[in-house]
């Protein structure tokens, strides 16, 4: 494969100091899940330990363990399977596991049971998502019978938490009222006499721009992989760095005539003398096939190239003009800080740039576990 994916750890350590920084006072979770949002599970799960992240949190039950195979010894939560599990060996790994309904509290309580270790739970609640967790009309029957598995001694719940809708569009008025429907769940649980360790609520965009929702713990996820959620209004990047880059070499340079269709379909015609820059990856390497017709562009020697024609399984080409200096073997950055952004990809095909970074990240080798 001849597309290079870098990633720069020490920038995702970084943003985790700075997302620290802003956090004050607050734990910080780094999400490392879709093995670390492209970035590689293990390295970013490290850096993330030396920007001073004192929890982990992965959605995959396999990612935790992975994590814990690979000698983290730290706080990891993972939150996302079915009554299936798999318990018994995340009660081994001792990860905290969240639950939010009854049937998966009780498998997770035969785990323990089975175990003879009493592990530690956090209660999601869906104040409003609508995704995961417990909707607040079932909270009660969840919690008494939470609170009875840890009377007995068969499990610990030691947080409580939940995930935002619209944390992107400050000021949306859903924010406050998850959070009003999060303070009730809360109560609740205090009612019942369960003293949470943790309250959690915001991710990357809410520990930016929430203080007053940072509760015990907050779970960046994209902030930590240098991409800012929402706008700085210092017009900056909020001081993040992006830690991913993707390049890959020019393959071929040549000279064509004035009206030479370019790639499948002829969607692009050179409309004068120039010169055409081969790009040896494609869709199959996580090229969008939508940035192709001009949209998306790539850099090469400092300069920007919109994509000329259609992207191909595993190859594009750029229009360099006649004057170009570029030539064969020159690097090509489709990501970088000296080219395009996951940002601009994303406006270019009409996605987020979290798919970008899961895209091309899923071409790097895993040579990490
Ligand atoms: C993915 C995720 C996060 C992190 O979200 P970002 O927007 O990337 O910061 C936090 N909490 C939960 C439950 C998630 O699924």
């Amino acid at each position: 494969m001849s597309i290079t994916i870098r990633i720069d750890t020490d920038a995702i350590a970084a943003n985790v100091r700075t997302l620290r920084e802003h956090a004050d006072g607050a734990q910080v979770m780094g999400v490392v899940k879709a093995d670390g949002y492209g970035h590689g599970l293990i390295e970013s799960g490290r850096a993330a330990r030396a920007g001073g992240a004192t929890w982990l949190g992965t959605a995959q039950p396999a990612e935790a363990l992975a994590l814990r195979e690979a000698g983290d010894t730290g706080r990891i939560l993972t939150w996302l399977y079915g009554p299936d599990g798999p318990f018994p060996a995340l009660v081994a790994a001792d990860i905290d596991m969240s639950f939010g309904s009854l049937k998966v509290l009780e498998a997770i309580a035969s785990a323990a049971r089975a175990a003879g270790t009493a592990p530690r739970l956090h209660l999601f609640v869906d104040t409003g998502l609508g995704r995961e967790g417990c909707p607040l009309d079932l909270l009660p029957e969840l919690l008494d019978r939470a609170k009875e598995l840890q009377d007995e001694g068969v499990v610990r719940i030691v947080g409580m938490w939940s995930h935002l809708a619209w944390a992107d569009q400050p000021g949306h008025p859903t924010i406050n009222l998850q959070a009003t429907v999060f303070l009730v769940g809360l109560e609740m649980a205090d009612e019942r006499g369960i003293a949470l360790e943790v309250r959690h609520l915001a991710n990357s965009a809410a520990t930016l721009t929430r203080p007053d929702l940072h509760f015990d713990l907050v779970r960046p996820g994209i902030a930590m992989y240098g991409r800012p959620p929402v706008e700085d209004p210092d017009g900056g990047d909020w001081g993040l760095v992006p830690a991913m880059s993707v390049t890959t070499r020019l393959a071929l340079v040549k000279p064509v005539h004035a009206g030479q269709g370019v790639s499948y379909g002829h969607e692009y015609t050179t409309d004068r003398e120039t010169m055409l820059g081969l790009v040896p990856v494609g869709y199959a390497d996580g090229v969008f096939r939508a940035g192709g017709g001009g949209r998306a562009q790539v850099a090469i020697g400092g300069r920007r190239y919109p994509i000329a024609g259609r992207v191909c399984m595993d190859q594009f080409v750029v229009d360099l003009g006649a004057d170009t200096e570029a030539t064969e073997g020159d690097e090509v950055t489709l990501i970088g800080a000296d080219g395009p952004s996951a940002a601009d990809w994303a406006e270019a095909v009409g996605t987020i740039d979290y798919e970008i970074l899961c895209r091309f990240g899923g071409l790097r080798p895993k040579a990490d576990s």
